[in-house]
């Protein structure tokens, strides 16, 4: 690559990977919605990934399978980086289990499982990644990644690759403090030995219950907002007689009202509009402050109101 190229394009076209110009994002979001990214890539290895960041001189937004982002419809000017195939091992040595940071919750919890590590089963109905769980913090049933998380790999903006253990990662509630900007490449999680199928039986337990309380089959983002301190967002969204509520093709889920669906006709800004009056109705019955946990990236499309 060469180094005093300016225009980002003939640039990104000799990075190791899958380089995309202009590429709609959304098929790649739960939402299925939002504009196109500058540059859309798909790095072969982390040693590639490096290289094209320390290169690439736009904006940079890693994504996972958008289970938890809302693209709006301008798109997203730079670099969206896309983990695949280089990203998607998974290996387990004594009570530790190392997962790329492409692979889905999902088959890390069953790899935990079968390897008779407990611990994990949380992490069999989230739908995203292993990157997008670092970085999310993403739990639930009361236990969180934070709580088996060993260690992260990241790659930096500045092209840099550090393995961070995880009392430097600023955990909170579904929250890192890793820059927005920073790609999580791998994760070494500690699990716990138990008997495969009393692992098996917890994590068919969980599932049950989470297909009978939240809409799993629809185009989600997931839980809109987070629980305030003491709250449940649901709760204070159902009481301020949101539930069903609709802008366009943008419903406020009857089963689980914190659960924002697009109907297949809506767009990005009927879903944040959606999600704003519900901040708005919540705020005006109880006082409450509902803050977004569905991260929102991108521009409003050309002309809409920002
Ligand atoms: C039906 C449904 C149920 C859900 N249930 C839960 C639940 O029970 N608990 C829960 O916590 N969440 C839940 N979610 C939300 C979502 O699955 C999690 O937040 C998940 O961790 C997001 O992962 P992702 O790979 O899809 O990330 P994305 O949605 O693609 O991105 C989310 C954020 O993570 C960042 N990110 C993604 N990949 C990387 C990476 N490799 N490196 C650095 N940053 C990255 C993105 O920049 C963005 O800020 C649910 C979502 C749906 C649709």
């Amino acid at each position: 690559m060469s180094s005093v190229q300016t225009d980002p394009a003939p640039r990104a076209a000799a990075f190791d990977g899958r380089v995309t110009a202009d590429a709609s994002l959304a098929p790649y979001t739960w939402f299925r919605v939002g504009g196109a990214a500058e540059m859309l890539y798909s790095p072969m290895d982390t040693d590639a990934l490096a290289e094209a960041m320390r290169a690439w001189p736009g904006p940079v937004l890693p994504v996972g399978v958008g289970s938890n982002l809302l693209v709006r419809d301008g798109g997203i000017d730079g670099m969206v980086v896309r983990l695949g195939r280089g990203f998607a091992g998974i290996s387990v040595e004594g009570d530790t289990i190392r997962a790329g940071a492409a692979v889905p919750d999902a088959k890390l919890a069953q790899a935990a499982q079968r390897a008779g590590l407990a611990g994990l089963e949380f992490l069999r109905g989230i739908p995203g990644t292993v990157g997008g769980a670092v970085r999310m913090n993403a739990g639930c049933h009361g236990t969180e990644t934070a709580d088996r998380l060993i260690e992260a790999t990241v790659v930096f903006r500045d092209g840099s690759v550090r393995t961070l253990p995880n009392a430097a990662l600023g955990f909170g509630y579904r929250h890192s403090a890793l820059p927005d900007d920073a790609v999580v490449t791998e994760a070494v999680f500690r699990g716990t030995p138990d008997a495969p199928g009393a692992i098996a039986d917890r994590m068919a337990a969980l599932m049950q219950a989470r297909e009978a309380a939240q809409p799993v089959r629809e185009k989600t983002g997931g839980s809109t907002f987070r629980n305030p301190p003491g709250e449940s967002a649901w709760r204070l969204i159902d009481a301020a007689g949101c539930r069903g509520l609709r802008i366009g093709g943008a419903q406020v889920s009857e089963k689980h009202c914190n659960f924002l669906i697009n109907h297949g006709e809506a767009s990005a800004a009927d879903l944040e509009t959606l999600g704003e009056t519900v901040r708005e109705r919540v705020r005006a019955a109880s006082g409450h402050d509902l803050h977004w946990e569905i991260r929102r990236v991108g521009r409003p499309a050309r002309g809409a109101a920002a």
